[in-house]
């Protein structure tokens, strides 16, 4: 049930989730499904993490944070782990430009397109382009993580900037994926985007969460909004998780998942003293990854503005690179454009357009009140002024505008630094093994840019969720073996 603010959760669960982004609430649900007794904790005060939305003007208009596109792997996703209706909802995204001083594109992001493309436009080699292909699609998690992504456009497409900026470009705004980074996460996510181009969810985010949230509700689990877990417990003997204290209380458990981030969750929710320190010492290399700026414009209701693609990746930068991409100067945006198709339940058709930057985080947070305020105003109004170029009248046009920048990534998600992708490559296994630090506490969150984004947070939801059922046959299968020897002592 949805427990009110003031109704006070059961004393004891099986599994008490923390955090409910996309994959606490998967793994909540899969859980629960299987029949477990299952209590999924949020701060905030709506589920969904960084697959959200916000109203203003009196609900006049409604914008998504990160409803920009993911691979078609989530359908299956939702069908196997959530419901049919919410599956049937995700269709694809068509229209997919680029425009910079290297290149303009338009292409659905499909391989058959993406190699058209590279063949026709860029005049690369057939084979070079089929051999990046294969190259990629049988990279996998257990490779060499020596390659950076740089080294392996470099391998194929020697010399050719705009080849990199192409292939790159789009992966770097779902993951924050950089040069610099292992090719093993590029090549899986970027193999997993072009199985069959990008996807969108039909309604909305709002009605994607409200889905979800019936879903749980349906499967029996017991949702408890506003709830900032401060600690986890923690049996000082044996290693083992209790439960979890909120302000006022504790609630105990057999298993934890933390969907927090994984550095908060082992030095703050748990503390470095329970674990080992060679686990401690892989913990504190764990590098987070970047974040983001994004500008929300909605268009005037009963204004229209012309198709200009649903996707649209722009940069003024002559070259692409790392540090341009994440500068504060920004030159690289990425424009969702929102059409009335978006919430075909809409009474009145709403256009609107979120602007995605990726950015650092020490560039805001060392601001005076003063300074991020002018410094916000300023990306709003550069971002209008380059918005004009695809749609000249827009200025007009635009009835309300906002911008979101590290810090209020911080402040809704509390995510350290404002990540908007969890960690770099390395936080995989420090996720992954958290478990068998401390019995019973598991790790669902965006990790090692292949755990992120929609797609991969929701399947290392249903990853650590079967770790939890594994958890507990293992925990039955001992009480047993101790039951059958004392009956036989
Ligand atoms: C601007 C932006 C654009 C993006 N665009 C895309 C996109 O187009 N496509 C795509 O696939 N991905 C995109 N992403 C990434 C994607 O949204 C995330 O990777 C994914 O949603 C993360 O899910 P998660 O399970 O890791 O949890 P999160 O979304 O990180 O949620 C964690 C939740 O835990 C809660 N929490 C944390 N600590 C506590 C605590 N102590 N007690 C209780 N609750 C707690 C938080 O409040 C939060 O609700 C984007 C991200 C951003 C920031």
């Amino acid at each position: 049930m949805l427990l009110k603010k003031n109704e006070p959760v059961k004393n004891f669960y099986d599994v008490i989730v923390v955090g409910s982004g996309l994959g606490g609430m998967t793994a909540a649900n899969k859980l629960a499904k299987n029949g477990y007794h299952v209590l999924l904790l949020e701060a905030h005060n709506k589920l969904g993490g960084f697959a959200t939305w916000f109203y203003r003007a009196q609900r006049k208009y409604v914008f998504d944070v990160s409803l920009h596109g993911f691979p078609v792997g989530m359908k299956k996703t939702c069908r196997k782990y959530w419901n049919k209706e919410i599956a049937d909802a995700i269709i694809p995204l068509k229209d997919i430009r680029f425009d910079n001083p290297q290149f303009q594109v338009q292409t659905d992001f499909t391989k058959e397109d993406y190699t058209r493309v590279l063949t026709s436009q860029f005049h690369l080699d057939p084979k070079k382009v089929q051999d990046f292909f294969d190259f990629i699609e049988n990279m996998n998690f257990y490779d060499s993580q020596e390659m950076t992504n740089k080294e392996l456009f470099e391998k194929f497409f020697l010399g050719r900037n705009d080849v990199m900026r192409f292939l790159l470009e789009p992966i770097t705004y779902a993951n924050g994926s950089t040069l610099e980074d292992p090719a093993i996460s590029y090549g899986i996510v970027f193999s997993n985007f072009m199985n069959k181009g990008v996807y969108t969810f039909r309604g909305g985010t709002d009605y994607l969460i409200d889905l979800m949230k019936n879903e749980l509700l349906h499967n029996n689990v017991d949702i408890k909004l506003q709830s900032k877990v401060e600690k986890f417990l923690i049996n000082p003997e044996n290693k083992q998780i209790q439960g979890i204290v909120l302000k006022d209380r504790e609630v105990h458990c057999r298993a934890v998942i933390s969907n927090a981030n994984i550095t908060s969750t082992i030095f703050k929710h748990v503390g470095e003293e329970y674990f080992s320190n060679q686990y401690i010492a892989k913990a504190k290399a764990v590098r987070l990854n970047t974040s983001s700026c994004q500008v929300y414009m909605a268009i005037k209701l009963g204004e229209t503005i012309p198709a200009i693609g649903d996707l649209l990746f722009t940069s003024s930068a002559e070259q692409f690179n790392t540090d341009l991409l994440l500068g504060k100067n920004i030159t690289s945006r990425t424009f969702s454009v929102y059409y009335p198709s978006t919430r075909p339940q809409d009474q009145e058709p709403r256009y609107s357009i979120v602007s995605s930057t990726n950015a650092r985080w020490e560039d805001w947070a060392n601001l005076d009140d003063e300074q991020y305020k002018n410094e916000k105003h300023k990306m709003i109004e550069e971002t209008i002024t380059a918005l004009e170029k695809y749609i000249p009248s827009v200025r007009e046009k635009i009835d309300f505008v906002d911008a979101a920048t590290p810090l209020t990534i911080r402040r809704y998600t509390h995510h350290p630094r404002g990540t908007s992708f969890g960690t770099k490559f390395e936080g995989l296994e420090v996720s992954m093994n958290l478990h068998k630090e401390i019995s019973g506490l598991f790790h669902a969150g965006s990790v090692g840019i292949i755990m992120s984004g929609w797609l991969g947070a929701a399947n290392y939801g249903i990853i650590q969720a079967n770790e939890v059922e594994s958890y507990f046959f293992n925990q039955n299968e001992l009480k047993q073996k101790e039951n059958h020897a004392n009956i036989t002592c």
